[in-house]
């Protein structure tokens, strides 16, 4: 199978993640990924079967914008990893005016600039969440993918999200990830139960994607997703 990758604006967590996954996977040939090999020219990249995206892409940066866009029309397949690239994630603290870039201070999720097929949550998407995904992919196993696939259609999340889908719904068990993923600590766990502040949360989407539960409404195809 051929993958592209190719990592926008984020920490660098999600392509480490992606390379583990990688190296346990011998059906998988990485033909265009600018961090780590020589070919730097997208428009030189052969056709792919599927291709992975990191980090929110930032729309003042023409470099993203077009490389984002060669990218969906040579792959077969799009999928997004991590908070960045599926919601925003940290990049939504953004406000520009900073050095050394301060005119950069529009990013956005994929979704927002071209169709997505699939998602992977996680902040950063952990190798293991990525290796299943591309042995689920390889294998043909749909049933598997249909989470990644309706976590695709949500292009925004926040704390609202949360409280409104997991915990009023009765799907929280209190594991308490969304309170520590959250990066301006706006989710404290209150009688074994998140309580968010929305006047602190930026709608980074991070402890929406990161909550265990939310895979269990996921689960059939075309679930609804607000
Ligand atoms: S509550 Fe925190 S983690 Fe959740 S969307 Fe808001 S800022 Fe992000
Ligand atoms: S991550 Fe999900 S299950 Fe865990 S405490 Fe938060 S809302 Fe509840």
């Amino acid at each position: 199978m051929k993958v592209m990758y190719v990592k926008l604006s984020d920490c660098s967590g999600c392509m480490i993640s992606f390379l583990e996954a990688l190296m346990s996977n011998s059906n998988i040939e990485l033909i265009y990924c600018p961090n780590i090999l020589d070919r730097r020219d997208i428009d030189e990249a052969e056709d792919a079967d599927i291709g992975f995206v990191s980090g929110s892409v930032c729309a003042e940066f023409d470099e993203h914008m077009e490389s984002l866009k060669k990218m969906r029309e040579k792959c077969e397949k799009i999928v997004t990893v991590g908070s960045c690239a599926c919601v925003g994630g940290i990049t939504r603290f953004c406000r520009g005016n900073q050095p050394p870039q301060p005119y950069h201070r529009t990013f956005l999720p994929i979704a927002d600039v071209v169709k997505v097929d699939y998602s992977i949550p996680g902040c950063p998407a952990s190798a293991e969440i990525l290796k299943k995904f591309l042995n689920a992919y390889i294998a043909g196993n749909n049933k598997y993918l249909i989470p990644f696939k309706n976590l695709a259609r949500k292009k925004r999340a926040s704390g609202q999200d949360l409280q409104d889908e997991i915990v009023a719904k009765g799907l929280c068990v209190g594991c308490g990830m969304c309170a520590l993923s959250c990066p301006v600590e706006a989710i404290e766990m209150i009688r074994g139960k998140p309580e968010v502040r929305m006047d602190k949360c930026i709608r980074c989407g991070t402890c929406y994607f990161r909550c265990p539960r939310n895979f269990l409404k996921l689960r059939k195809e075309n679930a609804e997703v607000i």
